[in-house]
This record gives structure tokens, C-alpha cells and sequence, in this order.
């Protein structure tokens, strides 16, 4: 989820103009359904294309990740066994462990980064969208698009679930390991998250923010009416 690609109209002063690449012409950006273009109307060449990915489809990404993310918590990520000590351990189970361990800056990380930061993207995420899809536009909106975007650089669930796996693969010859429903789960929601990072383009973001807007207006003007 990066702001890459931006286009020119997002490095201007107004957020709904965008500048034509051949002739500077300045223009009001309207949202575009799939496959559609805007040209510009002075020389005719392409200005942007309409998004690939639409909110509902985002949506229902980050409402996936949101229950994914929660199963994660609540269940033990790998069952183990040794002459017949049993053991469990959750997500936040291993963090702890590591912290006990003398460890503090690593349980950190690990809290941070494979928890709170994938939690806090997600919860920023629905407080976008969920609105958003209602033809609302949330109180806050530049602050939490600021948050989302400082924030994913910190989600590191894939390191994390390679460390595990490495650790479960080595722990083999000494226990029996049976990965828990956590560790499903959290393969799930890698899965899920790097359809949300592929997928999540500002271009799109700030189109659904304009139909919402737009949806505002002609409510307004029906109530008028
Ligand atoms: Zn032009």
C-alpha cells in the first residue's frame, strides 16, 4: 500500500484536479467506472483510467482480515508435545514468552509488528471504508488516509510467520508440533493483507471518496427538491 504512481493532481493544492502531461491544461477529476478513460479537453490525450479495484471488493478484504485477525488471537498457533508435557502457545503467548525470556526488545517487535500494527491498519482500514461504502465520508478522513499510510510500512507478519515455521521445523525432532488454528488463520490473513497492498491504489481511494461526496450532494438536492 504504497502512494506510488501518484498522479499530478495529487501533488497539486486540489485534490479533484489534475494537470494534462501534454498541454498543463488544469482539470476537474471526475470518478470513472472500469474501463473508461478521461482525456483531456483541450488536446485529446489520456488524463487517467478508471480504477480496477472497487471499494466493495476492498471491503470485503478488510473485513476478512478483520475476522482473520481475531481468530489469530484467540487460538494457539501450534500445539506442542514432549514426553508428555503439553503446550500451547497464542500470537501473544510468544511475545510474552520472548519478553520472559529477557528478550524485551524483541517481544516488542514482535507485538508491534505481527499485532498491533496490522490491527491498527485494519481498524483504520474499515473506519475508511465502511463509511465510505454508505455514501459517507468520515470526520477525519485526511488524518486516518496519513495514519493508514505511516503505518503499513511496520506490518511484518510474513517475517514473523517464517520465523515461526523455521522454529516449528527445528522444535520437530525434539516435540510433537501440530500447528493450531491461529497459524491457518494467519497464513489466511497474509493472504488476505497482500490482496489489500496489491490491490489499494490512492487514485482508487480518493474516486471513492468523490462518489461519496457526489452521493452526498444529490441526496441533498433531492431533500431540496
Ligand atoms: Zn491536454
Amino acid at each position: 500500500m504504497t502512494p506510488d504512481n501518484p498522479p499530478r493532481h495529487r501533488n497539486t493544492a486540489h485534490a479533484g484536479m489534475i494537470a494534462c502531461r501534454h498541454c498543463d491544461l488544469l482539470q476537474r477529476t471526475v470518478p470513472l467506472t472500469r474501463h473508461t478513460t478521461a482525456v483531456c479537453a483541450r488536446c485529446g490525450s489520456r488524463l487517467y483510467r478508471g480504477e480496477r479495484t472497487s471499494l466493495d471488493a476492498m471491503l470485503a478484504l478488510a473485513l476478512a482480515s478483520a475476522v482473520l485477525i481475531i481468530v489469530s488471537n484467540l487460538f494457539p498457533i501450534a500445539d506442542l508435545s514432549a514426553q508428555g508435557i503439553q503446550s500451547s502457545t497464542t500470537l501473544f503467548g510468544t511475545a510474552l514468552a520472548l519478553y520472559d525470556q529477557g528478550r524485551a526488545l524483541v517481544a516488542a517487535m514482535v507485538l508491534v509488528t505481527t499485532i498491533l500494527v496490522p490491527a491498527a491498519e485494519i481498524a483504520i482500514l474499515l473506519y475508511l471504508l465502511l463509511p465510505l461504502r454508505a455514501g459517507i465520508v468520515p470526520p477525519g478522513l485526511r488524518a486516518a488516509f496519513r495514519a493508514l499510510m505511516a503505518v503499513h510500512p511496520w506490518s511484518m507478519m510474513e517475517v514473523f510467520m517464517l520465523g515461526i515455521a523455521v522454529t516449528l521445523v527445528k522444535l520437530a525432532d525434539l516435540a510433537t508440533v501440530v500447528p493450531g488454528i491461529a497459524m491457518w488463520s494467519y497464513v489466511a490473513l497474509i493472504g488476505t493483507f497482500t490482496g489489500i497492498t496489491a490491490s489499494f491504489s490512492t487514485q482508487a481511494f480518493w474516486s471513492w471518496v468523490d462518489l461519496a461526496r457526489a452521493d452526498r450532494r444529490h441526496a441533498r438536492l433531492a431533500e431540496a427538491a
